[in-house]
């Protein structure tokens, strides 16, 4: 999951008018290669105008993405080819890897029919605890509770909060307010109780989401099984990794190796951080992920890849297709090059 309220809209939304631009940008912004970001592939998303829209894109826009990229001269590779090349450096045409997190089952039924067709690898980030429901898809569980009823009260610590979601408008407003309330005033392990309390006081199934769009483990492993997939890892918990204590965090980061090797008989060799946002990954997340023995991981900064990036294996940004924006106008700006330094106070080279 990643932040709901991303920076990169207004951006996107300019897009075509960087076009020209972009194009002679190119040669000076432009990377060596792409991690490409999603999360869900869907034709029949719940709610296509939900708060979580951003999260999905459709099979067909996969489609138009990866054969306009290959017609752009694109090579898609598994993440160790995408790592090697980062090692050689410049020269050669340029690279493509393709990322999941979190697991969504339409990986596997829409995603994956379009990535055969191409046969274009993909690596699917899974957070065990998400798998086994110790943990909720949270962030739709918000969702479902905008739209369960016209007001709603929240008991915090710093007081009741009452939230109206009557209207479209405000059902956005309320769902970003608990965003916050959530992301930053509830402790990460705190949050299923408190998310619990208020799904039961609605009448929403705090583990439906989770149930209906996430793999089982039976799906995972029929994955991994696959010639283009490569399980990597997402924690065990899913939590913002920043949030704790360093122990938690480090147990959170080489646990989910250690279960995924159990469930699937191979160690995963890549990480993706949860919600990959700077409050919640820094130096520190880094360090670890890179004393638990991860070859690579990756992050949601938004960035192009450059020869520079193999001294930074395990803070990689990438490129998200966004559910909002499915348009390749926007996929061919972001990967100029052009809005990499833009979104990252003019950097080029984004690490973390
Ligand atoms: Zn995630």
């Amino acid at each position: 999951m990643i932040d709901g309220r991303d920076k990169l809209r207004k951006l996107v939304l300019n897009a075509l008018g960087y076009c020209g631009v972009a194009a002679l940008a190119r040669p000076v912004v432009g990377g060596i290669g792409a991690i490409l970001m999603l999360h869900r592939v869907t034709s029949h998303l719940e709610r296509p105008e939900g708060a979580n829209c951003h999260l999905a894109i459709t099979p067909g826009f996969l489609d138009q993405v990866i054969a306009d990229m290959k017609t752009r001269g694109y090579e898609f590779v598994t993440l160790d080819d995408a790592l090697e090349r980062l090692r050689r450096g410049q020269g050669g045409p340029p690279f493509a890897t393709i990322t999941a997190d979190d697991g969504y089952r339409d990986n596997l039924t829409e995603a994956l029919p379009v990535l055969e067709r191409h046969g274009a690898p993909i690596t699917i980030y899974i957070a065990p605890g998400l798998i086994d429901g110790a943990v909720d898809l949270w962030w739709d569980v918000l969702d479902e509770i905008v739209h369960a009823k016209d007001t709603l009260t929240l008991k915090s610590p710093s007081g009741e909060m009452t939230l109206d979601c009557s209207t479209p408008a405000n059902r956005a407003e309320a769902n970003a307010r608990l965003l916050t309330y959530f992301t930053t005033e509830v402790r990460e392990e705190e949050q299923g109780r408190v998310l619990h309390e208020l799904a039961r006081s609605c009448g929403v199934d705090p583990d439906g989401p989770r149930r209906d769009t996430l793999m089982t483990w039976e799906e995972v492993r029929k994955a991994a099984a696959h010639p283009l997939v490569t399980i990597g890892a997402h924690t065990v918990h899913h939590y913002s990794l920043k949030r704790l204590e360093e122990d938690f965090a480090r147990r959170e980061i080489v646990d989910a190796g250690r279960i995924l090797e159990a469930q699937l008989g191979q160690k995963p060799a890549h990480m993706a951080y949860p919600y990959g946002y700077p409050s919640a990954v820094g130096a520190r997340e880094v360090a670890l992920a890179s004393a638990a023995g991860y070859a690579s991981a990756v992050t949601t900064r938004h960035g192009v890849l450059h020869a520079g990036h193999a001294a930074h294996l395990r803070a990689l940004p990438r490129i998200s297709l966004n559910g909002r924006y499915q348009r390749l106008a926007y996929v061919r700006t972001m990967l100029s090059g052009i809005s990499t330094p833009l979104a990252n106070s003019g950097k080029l080279l984004v690490t973390v």
